[in-house]
């Protein structure tokens, strides 16, 4: 089917300016939300994930869902002061301001394969700070997926060097 039809574009949402991609009418429909799940799983089965690791908040989403089919845990990297225990942090620039983001110091370690999920890849600092984390715990990005790419801000220039898959772009 046809997955890019299944987004719904919401213009000046958060801010003035901003085309929000908003996931939430694929992941109402059964039939995007099982291909897409499939389509993820494809470009990460057979790679020895040991972690999924779902960024704030919509990463949780197929993040969840890839942790069961792979067979890995599910580790969550969260903005800052959500995390209970004791936590790694790493700031960032966003398409619309800057921010930072924490994991638990014990979520990833030595010896982790860690898939990396976002919903979506815009300027790409939240994932490079997301990888700059999972090194800092001494674990491995193996790969790198996302719902959606906007090819048009070139977010993969700050992501030299992993594997990196995205199902819908623009
Ligand atoms: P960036 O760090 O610029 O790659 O931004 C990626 C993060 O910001 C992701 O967690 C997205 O959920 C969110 N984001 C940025 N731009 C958009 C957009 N146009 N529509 C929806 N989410 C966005």
């Amino acid at each position: 089917m046809d997955l890019k039809s299944a987004i719904r574009d919401v213009p000046d949402f958060p801010i003035k300016g901003i085309i929000f991609k908003d996931i939430t009418t694929l992941l109402k429909n059964h039939e995007a939300f099982k291909e897409t799940l499939d389509l993820l799983y494809d470009f990460s089965k057979n790679k020895g994930i040991t972690k999924v690791v779902g960024i704030e908040s919509r990463g949780f989403i197929f993040g969840g869902a890839l942790a069961y089919k792979l067979n890995a845990g599910f580790v969550p990297i969260r903005k800052p002061g959500k995390l209970p225990s004791e936590t790694l942090n790493e700031s960032y620039e966003l398409e619309y301001g800057t921010d930072s983001i924490e994991i638990h110091k014990d979520g990833v370690g030595a010896g982790d394969k860690v898939l990396l999920h976002d919903d979506l890849l815009a300027t790409g600092g939240t994932m490079e700070a997301a990888c700059k984390l999972i090194e800092k715990a001494g674990a491995e990005v193996s790969q790198i997926s996302f719902l959606i790419e906007l090819k048009f801000l070139n977010g993969r220039k700050k992501l030299n060097g992993y594997e990196i898959k995205s199902i819908i772009e623009y």
